[in-house]
């Protein structure tokens, strides 16, 4: 017998991982550095390690506890009720449960285009399908209400990542009211805020808790990870918060222990640890300015923790930076070929990118119109070809 038609579905690619890269080159693995997946550059908080390895002789136990705990200590930080934090295998995990509240057999998502692939892959788990609305290169990836409701047709859930990856770019919180105030009252508008913690805007929980002046809403919902800022994308850790009218649904629709022992117990003394996060941050920004800065092709201003850059034939470059030991991503499979994305890293590994990258760009060459934008008075002779 075969699986049902999965001629739809398309397997997720992720970003390529050291071990992997150098077995496949025939090279050492310390000869690389791994810059293609939004990872922390610090590793998990120290404390997070130390609670992972306190927890190891307990893991015969369920993790009802630590699951209780975590979801409480989040609940308190973010000002809601517990109900209406939902703890998940990852980010990506609390998507598969929104749709698992949300979606009927054939309902519609609509998602951004370029955008995370994620949202239609669930979907389509889900039985449903996937309608698009685009950010236009043209507009510097600039997103408001107006196209996502040009392109909305009664989908059951919207997604607006902020800061969306991979082009780092944010919507206000008046355009997210707008959203949800003009689609139907079924359809739940879900902003995906992954890197919420290196982004200067307010997260869109005023708008499901009614903070500062907006009026609380029972159709938005937000999305967090411990995957980024906090260093843990190995263990799995994410949540939905969603509004008070949506608690119950949880219990209904969560795959029972939603996130392991080891992921509740690291995540509670992530969570504690806020010095990692600030350090995190800190690293993160000024990374994000020197590539800004010193990287001689079009780098669009980005909230997140990695940028995204106009390179021209971006398979090329990235493979030929990661012959030269930089791992980054080639944007093709987000739906934007001609674009890389580089992680923010460390200092030193900041620096190593940059050089890699502008290297390579001045024996290449960049095509007519990658460098769009302001830099077209940078001068690649400065980088000396060795
Ligand atoms: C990384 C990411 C997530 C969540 O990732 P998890 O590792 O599953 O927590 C969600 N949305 C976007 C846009 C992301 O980049």
């Amino acid at each position: 017998m075969q699986p049902r038609d999965l001629s739809d579905h398309v397997a997720y690619q992720a970003g390529r991982g050291i071990e992997e890269v150098a077995r496949e080159l025939g090279r050492d693995p310390a000869e690389f550095i791994k810059l293609a997946s939004n990872e922390n550059p610090h590793g998990p908080s120290p404390a997070a390690v130390e609670a992972i390895r306190e927890t190891a002789s307990s893991v015969n136990s369920y993790p009802k506890a630590a699951h209780a705990d975590l979801t409480e200590v989040i609940a308190e930080d973010w000002g809601v009720d517990d109900s209406q934090v939902w703890l998940a295998n990852g980010g990506d995990g609390a998507i598969d449960y929104l749709h698992r509240a949300t979606l009927e057999f054939d309902d519609e998502i609509l998602v951004p285009e370029p955008g995370f692939a994620y949202y239609g892959m669930s979907a389509r788990f889900h039985h449903g399908d996937i309608s698009t609305y685009a950010l236009e290169r043209t507009d510097d990836f600039e997103q408001t209400a107006e196209p996502v409701l040009e392109a909305y047709d009664g989908e059951r859930v919207v997604y607006l990542t902020s800061p969306h990856n991979p082009t780092g770019s944010t919507i206000d919180l008046e355009e997210i009211e707008r959203v949800a105030e003009e689609t139907g009252d079924d359809t739940l508008v879900v902003v995906d805020e992954a890197y919420g913690e290196f982004a200067d805007v307010e997260s869109a929980l005023a708008l499901i808790e009614g903070n500062d002046g907006y009026d609380a809403r029972d159709d938005v919902a937000t999305l967090r990870t411990f995957s980024k800022a906090y260093g843990l994308a190995g263990v799995r850790l994410g949540y939905a918060i969603v509004p008070e009218e949506w608690g119950d649904a949880y219990a209904r629709v969560n795959t029972p222990f939603a996130a392991s022992e080891l992921a509740c117990r690291a995540g509670l003394a992530a969570f504690d640890d806020g010095e990692h996060v600030d350090r995190t941050v800190e690293t993160t920004l000024e990374s994000r300015e020197s590539m800004r800065e010193n990287v001689e092709a079009h780098v669009w201003p980005s909230e997140g923790n990695f940028v995204l850059i106009a390179v021209g034939d971006a398979s090329a470059v990235a493979e030929e930076m990661q012959e030269r030991g930089v791992i980054v991503r080639d944007c093709t499979s987000f739906g934007l070929p001609g674009c890389i994305r580089i992680t923010c890293g460390t200092e030193s590994e900041t620096e190593r990118a940059v050089e890699t990258l502008n290297r390579v760009i001045e024996e290449f060459g960049l095509p007519d119109g990658a460098q769009t934008g302001d830099t077209s008075d940078t001068n690649a002779s400065e980088v000396s070809d060795t």
